[in-house]
């Protein structure tokens, strides 16, 4: 038996939306050899699963339901459409529904009621508790793991972050404007920073980065600078 068995070890990456966070840990988990983890992913789940069934997004008690009897599967991707993963809900592929403009404007709303956030937290605690993750969302580090070994918060301009979706969605074939996106997410930024429960923040011991003027190397270099250190 190994002496030396590696330590469990937990990145935590928090941020704003588009402030490079998946693109982060995507690329650190592949170094790493690491699982990759975006629990943005089971929020936007539980509310397009809402939006489908008709249940108007102020509903918390009928939302909170859903959310745990929901079932989310985050799959290798497959199909070579510019996807990262596969996002299958209750059986069915939902990948890009997640990211319309729909689920964006619901979101954080859904994110903001207790019992949404309760049955989520239980499922990324039990995959972080498996070890070498990196875990992307926004209470990461503060809430789901603050024991985390490496805790990073990736931050940049909201202009500099709506540009970036903005481009994104337009590589996709998406018809929209600049302000609606810039608008759209200014609008999350607030309910993300300013509800009750786990509120968009750095972590006190976070390594905060700033990726206005990064490039994606560079925001690597120094992420791995600090894995090593
Ligand atoms: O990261 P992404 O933009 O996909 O997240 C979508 C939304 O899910 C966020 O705006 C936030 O409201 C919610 N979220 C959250 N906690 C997380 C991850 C995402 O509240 N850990």
């Amino acid at each position: 038996m190994s002496q030396n068995p590696e330590p469990n070890r937990i990145i935590a990456i928090d941020g704003p939306a588009a402030s490079g966070k998946s693109t982060l840990a995507q690329r650190l988990a592949k170094h790493l050899g690491y699982l990759y983890f975006d629990t943005g992913v089971m929020y936007r789940a539980a509310t397009l699963a809402g939006l489908r069934a008709g249940i108007p997004p102020g509903d918390e008690k009928r939302i909170t339901k859903l959310a745990f009897e929901l079932s989310i599967d985050v799959r290798p991707p497959s199909k070579a459409d510019g996807r990262p993963y596969d996002v299958i809900v209750n059986g069915e592929d939902v990948t890009w529904e997640i990211r319309s403009e729909a689920v964006d404007a619901n979101v954080s709303r859904v994110s903001a009621y207790a019992g949404v956030r309760q049955a989520m937290t239980v499922i990324q605690r039990e995959i972080g508790r498996r070890g070498k993750v990196v875990m992307v969302g926004r209470d990461i580090g503060t809430v789901v793991f603050p024991e985390a070994d490496l805790k990073l918060y990736l931050d940049a301009t909201v202009e500099a972050r709506a540009e970036r979706r903005y481009k994104e969605r337009m590589a996709r074939g998406e018809q929209v404007e600049y302000e609606e996106v810039l608008d759209s997410m200014r609008a999350r930024d607030h309910i993300d920073s300013s509800r009750d429960l786990a509120p968009l923040q750095p972590a006190e011991d976070a390594v905060i980065l700033d990726s206005t003027h990064l490039g994606v190397e560079e925001t690597l270099e120094r992420a791995l600078g600090l894995v090593q250190a």
